[in-house]
């Protein structure tokens, strides 16, 4: 199952993405956690990235589109993947659709996520995320039963500096500006779900999961 997540920051892909993950066993790419990584282990592509991401940019387009052309070759998404943080351009759309056609992938889903602006805020303020495993947690939706730690691994729970407020501005400023204009690109290709996200991540979840539910009965 192929399926791609839009939506602005904060209006919960990730989550949504890990409990996709959980339930029909395909890998969750996250082309932030990608970077993130990359940048903890200052790799090249790492260096390249910090400073796009610490001022709430986009990585060029060049180095996303080879990063995910490298990562859907890899075993584990021989069945499927759910993409959460790409594309975000619509030169990375159009490179995607080239690297579906290549790999005579069908997209199965392209659920678009649709947060107030207020969810968004108060999603990003409240949101922490594990050091270690990557998993999401909200200190007042999603909290951890020990505050500050991971349930699933222990490891501490930090803040992303993007997800400080100055910075949270301008992702919001690029998300309008250039990341918004793939739901008329998708929805022009009829392939768009729209999914209200100012719910609780479980309301969404069941949501997305009748609609696979029809895509896989059809399929
Ligand atoms: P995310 O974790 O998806 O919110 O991504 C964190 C940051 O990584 C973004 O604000 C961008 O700086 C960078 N990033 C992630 N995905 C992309 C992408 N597809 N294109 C450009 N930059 C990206």
């Amino acid at each position: 199952m192929y399926i791609i997540l839009l939506g602005a920051p904060g209006a919960g892909k990730g989550t949504l993405a890990k409990m996709i993950e959980g339930k029909f066993d395909i890998p969750h790419l996250s082309t932030g956690d990608i970077l993130r990584d990359n940048v903890n282990r200052k790799t090249c592509v790492g260096n390249q990235a910090m400073e796009y991401m610490n001022n709430g940019k986009l990585v060029p387009d060049d180095i996303m589109i080879q990063i995910v052309k490298g990562r859907v070759l890899e075993e584990d998404c021989k069945a499927g993947f759910v993409l959460d943080g790409f594309p975000r351009t619509i030169k990375q759309a159009e490179a995607l659709g080239l690297i579906f056609d290549e790999l005579d992938i069908k997209i199965d889903a392209i659920f678009n996520l649709e947060a107030s602006p207020k969810t968004i805020i108060e999603r990003l303020s409240g949101r922490r995320t594990c050091g270690n495993c990557g998993a999401i947690y909200h200190i007042n939706n999603i909290p951890s039963k020990v505050e500050g730690k991971c349930d699933k691994c222990g490891d501490r729970l930090y803040q992303r500096d993007d997800d400080k407020k100055d910075v949270v501005k301008e992702r919001l400023i690029v998300y309008k500006a250039q990341t918004k204009k793939l739901i008329s690109y998708y929805e022009k290709q009829g392939s768009l779900c729209e999914i209200n996200a100012n719910r609780k991540a479980d309301e969404m979840f069941m949501e997305v999961c009748k609609s696979l539910g029809r895509v896989i009965k059809s399929g």
